[in-house]
């Protein structure tokens, strides 16, 4: 029995981790939960899972959910999220939270020795030196989640990392791959937010339409392989089914293809190095499929991938700055404040105002993390 502690549970992938569990119940325990604002769903995972502990983001809710449910203990804010990240009951977290917040509480559970499966891509960008050193110090697997870093990482097992070439990591190309770029300039959020293949949260939808989920997806599977940028690339394939590739010295090419259903790539890092059946999944049927399509990666056109690489390659605390300012400009893309392809430009802005510091604390990460918002936010 594998006892989980989920950061997220309210989100897209921890909804899909629970679904997961749902059909494993033998096998995985839900033993404490994180979660937003969303207390409607959050009554009914704690009526489904019993978790022991609940940690909610407001004062006010943690009151609320207190008296409704006097068996289960309940924490709230920060705070909270870092108690149910080293759960001492759970020997492995499953951080789906999404943004930089789930950094402080993945640099704990990595102190307490918790194996990471981790979702939260915005962790491993903005702290991927604090992240790697410390679970490396620690003895401690990080897992991915995602499924590019997922499918790079099933191509590796039995493998060599002397015989790699180069990673190839898939993109679908998001809700606006066949438009060109004055096409973008009136988009509207209902049309960004209508990903073709992948059922995601809001956040990430909007990153895969601006290319910026790919930028964020480079720089964490620098961190995750140990891989220097120039062997790491991206191609279009807008039938998300190869969900990444590995190719090696020989020219030999390993990939990972299946359906795009994220409850794959949850579950394989979960039972990892073993795998489970997944009863309610559906199985590939390439013949109905029949073809697939490759396409050189444009960095003219998806501008936001072009500034990940630059400033995974400078580093320091650039890609922090790169995140703060994307999370804030796609908040307020959503609020409806800016059009779409103003989130590219408070990208450059941002990356152009800062000074660059070089192997960044975990202090001076979250002070350029602030500081980058205010910027963007002064910028509105
Ligand atoms: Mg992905």
């Amino acid at each position: 029995m594998k006892n989980i502690s989920l950061l997220g549970a309210t989100g897209s992938i921890g909804i899909q981790t629970l679904d997961v569990v749902r059909e494993h119940q033998d096998e995985f325990t839900i033993k404490a939960i994180s979660v937003g604002k969303n207390i409607e769903l959050t009554r009914k995972i704690i009526g489904e899972f019993q978790p022991e502990l609940v940690s909610v983001q407001n004062f006010d809710d943690f009151n609320t959910l207190k008296a409704e449910f006097p068996h289960t203990n309940f924490t709230y804010g920060d705070e909270g999220i870092i108690e149910t990240a080293v759960y001492e009951k759970a020997d492995i977290l499953v951080n789906a939270v999404l943004g930089s917040v789930g950094l402080n509480p993945t640099l704990q559970a990595i102190e307490c020795g918790k194996t990471i499966a981790i979702a939260n891509k915005e962790t491993l960008v903005t702290a991927g030196h604090l992240v790697v050193d410390a679970a490396k110090k620690n003895n401690v697997p990080l897992l991915p989640v995602d499924s590019e870093h997922s499918a790079i990482f099933q191509s590796l097992q039995g493998e060599k990392e002397k015989n790699i070439e180069r990673l190839i990591l898939t993109a679908s190309g998001g809700s606006f791959r066949d438009r060109t770029r004055s096409e973008l300039e009136d988009v509207t959020v209902e049309e960004a937010l209508n990903h073709p293949n992948w059922s995601m949260g809001a956040k990430i939808t909007i990153d895969s339409a601006s290319m910026m989920n790919k930028g964020l997806e480079v720089i964490e599977a620098h961190w995750l392989f140990d891989m220097p940028y120039d062997k790491i690339d991206v191609l279009l394939h807008k039938e998300s089914i190869i969900h990444s590739m590995v190719e090696f010295h020989d020219s030999s090419i390993k990939g990972q293809i299946g359906t795009p259903d994220m409850r794959v790539p949850i579950q394989y890092a979960l039972t990892y190095p073993d795998r489970m059946p997944l009863p309610s999944g559906h199985r590939l049927d390439l013949a109905a499929i029949g073809q697939l399509h490759f396409k050189e990666m444009d960095l003219e056109r998806f501008r936001c991938l072009k500034f990940a690489y630059e400033a995974g390659r400078i580093g320091g605390t650039l890609p922090t700055v790169l995140n703060a300012a994307n999370e804030t400009a796609v908040a307020a893309f959503l609020e409806g404040k800016i059009r779409f392809l103003q989130i590219e430009n408070l990208v450059e802005k941002a990356l152009e105002h800062h000074q660059t510091i070089d192997y960044p604390s975990l202090n001076v990460i979250h002070e350029v993390d602030k500081e980058t918002r205010q910027y963007v936010q002064s910028l509105l």
